[in-house]
């Protein structure tokens, strides 16, 4: 296959920056891979690991002879990250992104960008509630949808970007970032704070109820730990950073769960029963969709 980027570099080591790395280097072998991370911790084992062509100690030697740069950090570090690397930069490279918020990271990154190069944001719609170097795999974007915002660059760089994250097995798509973000915050964001949520609350029971509700956890409950296990900086940083869409979608829940809980008041059966079948159905339109693992 030929490879769309001759030299590429990953800025953070954690689930995405290892997965891209371990992705790149199964299916596009001859692509050069820079790593970096700010943590020594993180390099260390990324080198053991044998993640990438180099691990640089430095963000700048990492950057300098990249074609693409992706930034796989916490949103909330996006600016501070492009801040350090932007001088190092050559002529022409394009950074993307692989943020779960966009419109703050576009926000955040675009002033930064030098003239002569190009920002192209973009997210992947895959993930887990792992993190850090070792919990990457070569396999997490194949059939995954992987979000393109064209953010007004030229139709070359784009298909250039998409070819790549498309040899990876990615299913790329374009999408604009408001509508970005209010579909994010249904699908990803909301589900993520109700897990939070109902954890939490078990955590503050007396203990002995704690202790029972942990013993004796059915699949409902179980399915939200893993959800509110995914780490805490990255879940902090999107609804600090989609708290617009996060605050409509929660507005909208709040709303539908007081109906509910009326409805479950006064033994409405019916109301109880159409909702609940409406929503059977879109578990089997994701299922067909092949987007369940
Ligand atoms: P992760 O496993 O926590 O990895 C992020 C890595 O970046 C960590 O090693 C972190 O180090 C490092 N980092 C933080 N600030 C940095 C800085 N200023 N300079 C250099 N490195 C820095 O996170 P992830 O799951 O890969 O997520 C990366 C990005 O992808 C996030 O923007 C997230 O929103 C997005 N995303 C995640 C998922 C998912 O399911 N996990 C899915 C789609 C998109 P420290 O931990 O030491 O700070």
């Amino acid at each position: 296959m030929t490879q769309p980027y001759n030299h590429i570099a990953i800025i953070g080591i954690g689930l995405i920056g290892s997965s891209l790395a371990l992705a790149t280097k199964r299916i596009l072998p001859d692509t050069h891979i820079s790593l970096y991370d700010h943590a020594d911790d993180v390099r260390a084992e990324a080198g053991q690991l044998g993640l990438g062509t180099e691990i640089h100690d430095q963000i700048s030697t990492a950057v300098s002879n990249a074609e693409l740069v992706v930034l796989a950090v916490p949103v909330g570090a996006m600016a501070e990250v492009m801040a350090e690397l932007a001088d190092s930069l050559k002529p022409d490279t394009v950074i993307t992104d692989t943020g779960s918020t966009k419109r703050s990271v576009i926000k955040d990154i675009s002033p930064l960008v030098p003239d002569d190069c190009h920002f192209i944001p973009s997210h992947p719609l895959a993930g887990t509630e792992f993190s850090g170097p070792a919990s990457g795999f070569a396999t997490l974007f194949e059939k995954r949808y992987w979000l393109i915002l064209p953010n007004g660059n030229e139709q070359i760089k784009i298909d250039r970007l998409a070819g790549y994250l498309g040899a990876l097995g990615a299913m790329v798509e374009f999408m604009d970032t408001e509508y970005h973000d209010r579909v994010l915050a249904i699908t990803s964001h909301l589900p993520h704070l109700i897990a939070y949520t109902i954890v939490g609350t078990a955590v503050d029971l007396e203990t002995q109820l704690k202790e029972d509700v942990i013993k004796y956890s059915a699949s409902g409950f179980r399915d939200f730990t893993r959800i509110a296990a995914s780490d805490p900086t990255m879940w902090r940083d999107v609804f600090i950073n989609n708290d617009e869409a996060v605050l409509e979608m929660l507005q909208r829940f709040t709303e539908d769960l007081s109906y509910l809980q009326r409805a479950i008041r006064w033994k409405e059966k019916d109301k109880l029963f159409e909702l609940f079948t409406r929503t059977r159905d879109i578990r089997r339109s994701i299922i067909d969709m092949g987007q369940d693992s």
